[in-house]
C-alpha cells in the first residue's frame, strides 16, 4: 500500500502503524523514533543524532555511509530518480520489439499462492517497486496482502526509501520478498540476497527475476549478470520451488542487434529502431529446447523458499540444468 502525506507515526492511520512496528535503523537495526527526521533509539548508533530525512511524505531510511545513494542530492531531487524513468516513446518501441513478459505473470500467481500457504494476509516486501514490474498486476491488485515497496528513489508505490543491502526492517517481518530486475543493479548482489533472508520469517518465499544476456540498460547503474548456476547460487539459502529462463537466444539476438545498432549510430532511439525490423527473431524462441535456450536465457527467474541450510559448494554440478 502506498504511503503518502505527512507521517504520524502515532498511529491514527492503521497501515501507517502497523508498518513503522517492523522499521528498523538500517545501520544497527534498532527501532526508530519519528520526529521532523527520523531518529535511531540506540544513543551509539550515528542516526541517533544525525537521523534519516522524510522526503516528500516517504522516509528515506538509508544508510548514506554505506550506499550509492547521496543524501544531500536525494533532498535536492525530493526523491525524484537520478535517472529519467517516465515511459518514453523509446520505452514504447523497446516493448514492441522486445515483447511483454507471460512468464513473470504466471510466476505472481505461483508467489501468491506460496506465501498465502506461510500466513493468511501476508506481508510482501518490493525491493526496487518505483516502477511496476512487467506481470505483477496480481501482487498490485490483491487485497488480502500488505505490500510495502521499497526503492531509492520516491513514486506512487513506494512506501520506504531504502538501499537493498541495508533493508530498514526487523527479523522475520515479511513473508514474502518480490525483486525482479533490480540485482543487476546493485554493487553486492550476494548482501542484497542475505538482507531478503534475514526479513523473510521461518519458510517465507522470495521470487527474482534478473537478466542475463541483456546489456547494460540503466547506464551508471547496472553492475552485473547471471546464469541459471550463478543464480542459483546467489540464492543458495533458499530451496527451489520453481527457477527457469524468461526470453530465450531469439530474444538476447534482439538484444544484440540493438545495441550494435545503438554503437554504431551513437543513438539510444536509433539503435532501438533499427532493430525494430527483427523483432520477429524472438518468436523462434518458442521452438527452442529449454536445456539449450537457458545457455542464452535473456534473463533468469528463480522463486524460493527460506531455508535455514544453504546449498553446498558441490551441489552445484549437479544443480546445472543445460545439456549434459
Ligand atoms: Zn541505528
Amino acid at each position: 500500500m502506498p504511503i503518502s502525506g505527512t507521517y504520524d507515526a502515532s498511529g491514527s492511520d492503521e497501515s501507517v502503524s502497523r508498518l513503522v512496528r517492523i522499521l528498523a535503523c538500517p545501520r544497527c537495526r534498532a527501532p526508530l523514533e519519528f520526529r521532523d527526521r527520523i531518529f535511531c533509539t540506540d544513543a551509539n548508533c550515528a542516526y541517533s543524532i544525525r537521523g534519516f530525512p522524510i522526503i516528500a511524505g516517504t522516509p528515506a531510511l538509508i544508510d548514506f555511509d554505506r550506499s550509492i545513494i547521496c543524501e544531500d542530492q536525494l533532498v535536492a531531487a525530493k526523491g525524484g530518480s537520478d535517472i529519467n524513468r517516465a515511459p518514453s516513446f523509446r520505452d514504447r518501441m523497446r516493448a514492441l520489439v522486445l515483447g511483454s513478459n507471460a512468464i513473470a505473470a504466471r510466476n505472481c500467481e505461483r508467489f501468491l499462492a506460496a506465501i498465502r500457504e506461510v500466513k493468511p494476509n501476508p506481508r510482501v516486501l518490493i525491493v526496487g517497486g518505483g516502477l511496476e514490474g512487467s506481470g505483477t498486476e496480481a501482487l498490485y491488485q490483491a487485497h488480502d496482502l500488505n505490500v510495502v515497496g521499497t526503492d531509492i528513489y520516491a513514486a506512487r508505490q513506494v512506501a520506504i526509501i531504502a538501499d537493498g543491502h541495508h533493508l530498514p526492517f526487523a527479523d522475520g517481518a515479511f513473508e514474502g520478498v518480490w525483486i525482479q530486475a533490480v540485482l543487476e543493479h546493485v554493487l553486492e548482489p550476494g548482501e542484497v540476497v542475505a538482507e531478503i533472508h534475514r526479513v523473510l520469517g521461518a519458510n517465507g518465499i522470495v521470487y527474482a527475476e534478473t537478466p542475463f544476456m541483456q546489456q547494460v540498460h540503466e547506464r551508471a547503474y547496472d553492475f552485473t549478470r547471471f546464469s541459471r548456476s550463478g543464480h542459483r547460487w546467489l540464492f543458495r539459502q533458499f530451496e527451489e520451488i520453481a527457477a527457469g529462463e524468461i526470453g530465450g537466444p531469439g530474444q538476447s539476438l534482439v538484444w544484440s542487434l540493438r545495441y550494435f545498432f545503438r554503437a554504431l549510430t551513437k543513438s539510444d532511439r536509433a539503435g532501438t529502431l533499427l532493430a525494430l525490423p527483427f523483432f520477429w527473431l524472438r518468436y523462434f524462441d518458442r521452438w527452442a529446447d529449454s536445456r539449450y535456450a537457458g545457455d542464452a536465457a535473456n534473463a533468469v527467474y528463480f522463486l524460493g523458499r527460506r531455508a535455514e541450510k544453504p546449498l553446498a559448494p558441490y551441489d552445484m554440478i549437479a544443480y546445472y540444468p543445460g545439456p549434459r
